[in-house]
């Protein structure tokens, strides 16, 4: 394999633990009591210890990994875009764009500190179909009942004229100029500093102590530590931990990301083939590329593999990139292969496409924030506002869209209950 396939910690090289021990409440033995512990300190479980610092608790992260935002977090395109199926997915979505797009105050760190890298170039979502513009505007038009506000069509040529590199055959564009893309390994690790929550790396929680169908520990590779609320925010794994069946598949998802060209135009919006839902967006002085494809769900992994054949078939495939930005062509016959470097994660998609954050009906106090679908980087600082209010009473449970007895208690389809609409969309 020519290119570089890392299977983690895409976003940076070595850790500097001594930077972090000063940065955030970095320790190496776990504390025996604890108001609230969050399991896993990927971007869910961050966000999820900043709101519930919020609500004046004082949360202790356990994670696994020997450093934050190690797994699906570290290996994610980082799109933050408003195109999701309810009413209530949106809502969380908008609000969730509204906090990464005032991140320095809403956290407290201060412009200088407070930088994740937030792009708002828009999103471009473009159809080469014969009827693009009727189609792109029921769309608009579904997409605003639902609460997306900027969303506009605009034909091929007048798309054209402000990017000329878009493919003569694109009919038409769905423009959303509130879209963009962030780093979500600095708004991770920026977080948790701003959560004041105590951090233990390394450390692994393997089950939980309940007594009379209440929490009151759990039992972690470092010992037990006493706490009568935990959250589960273990992406990918919190099938594992939770132990009942969860309307949770997992599907794997790639990311490319390539070096600098002069081709790539760097002014460029995410632009995403509506069609065949490949997509790219600068990135790096290069771009970040994407193809969702992959049908079969599997088990949660970690490292999760790569298909060493990605590269060439987003860049290569006419249905690839170049459906829609031709210029991918040349950069894919000039640009050196060293400068590829591809990985992977899993998406935890559930049968609507929403999240799930509820706590367990049979084991009080232990609560899930997880099944994001891919879009946790987007929907995490909302959904784990609502999961803090839900915890510490300001909402009831009726007021949650998301609770986990909006599914039936049936196995999903095969091939993944993640549903045509969600695949049509979500890229
Ligand atoms: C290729 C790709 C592209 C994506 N693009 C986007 C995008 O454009 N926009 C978007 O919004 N989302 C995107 N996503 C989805 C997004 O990355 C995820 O929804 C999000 O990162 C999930 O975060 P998490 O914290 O739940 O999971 P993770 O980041 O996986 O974190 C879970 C953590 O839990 C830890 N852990 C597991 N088990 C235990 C245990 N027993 N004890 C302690 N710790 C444990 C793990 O080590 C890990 O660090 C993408 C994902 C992929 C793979």
């Amino acid at each position: 394999m020519a290119f570089d396939a890392a299977p983690r910690r895409a976003d940076r090289d070595a850790r500097d633990v001594t930077r972090l021990r000063r940065d955030y409440g970095l320790t190496t033995s776990l504390p025996p009591v604890a108001d609230v512990v969050v399991i896993g300190g990927g971007i869910v479980g961050t966000a999820t210890a900043l709101e519930l610092a919020r609500q004046g608790l004082h949360p202790v992260i356990v994670e696994l990994a020997d450093a934050l935002a190690n797994l699906t977090t570290a290996n994610a395109s980082a799109n933050v875009r408003s195109d999701y199926g309810s009413r209530a997915e949106v809502a969380l979505v908008n609000d969730s764009l509204a906090f990464y797009g005032d991140f320095a105050a809403r956290t407290g760190l201060g412009h200088d500190e407070g930088e994740i890298g937030f792009a708002r170039h828009g999103g471009m979502f473009a159809t080469l179909e014969a009827d693009g513009v009727a189609r792109l505007q029921a769309l608009v038009d579904r997409q605003r009942a639902l609460g997306v506000v900027d969303a506009v069509v605009v034909p091929g040529d007048d798309a054209r004229r402000d990017h000329p590199w878009l493919a003569p055959t694109v009919t038409a564009v769905m423009v959303r100029p509130g879209d963009g893309w962030l780093d979500a390994v600095q708004a991770t690790e920026l977080m948790a500093r701003a959560s004041g929550a105590t951090i233990c790396l390394d450390t692994a929680v393997e089950d939980f102590v309940v007594r009379d169908g209440r929490l009151t520990g759990l039992r972690t590779s470092r010992g037990v530590i006493s706490t009568e609320r935990a959250v589960i925010a273990t992406g990918p794994f919190i099938g594992t931990l939770v132990r009942t069946p969860l309307p949770i598949r997992l599907y794997r998802r790639h990311r490319l990301t390539v070096g600098h060209h002069p081709a790539i135009p760097q002014g460029a919006p995410l632009t995403v083939d509506l069609d065949q839902r490949a997509y790219w967006r600068p990135g790096r002085d290069g771009a970040v590329l994407a193809w969702p494809r992959d049908v079969s769900s599997g088990p949660p992994l970690s490292p999760v593999p790569v298909d060493p054949s990605f590269p060439e078939s987003i860049l290569r495939d006419p249905n690839g990139v170049q459906r829609v930005s031709p210029f991918w062509r040349t950069v894919a016959a000039e640009l050196p292969r060293s400068g590829w470097h591809l990985v992977a994660g899993q998406f935890d998609v559930t049968p609507d496409g929403g999240p799930i954050i509820d706590e367990l009906s049979d084991r009080r106090g232990i609560w899930i924030n997880g099944g994001y679908s891919g879009q946790g980087v987007i929907a995490s600082p909302a959904g784990s506002r609502l999961l803090a209010e839900l915890m510490v009473g300001i909402r009831g449970p009726e007021d949650n869209p998301f609770r986990l007895a909006r599914f039936p208690e049936e196995p999903l389809p095969a091939g993944g209950g993640s549903s045509a609409r969600l695949r049509s969309v979500r890229a």
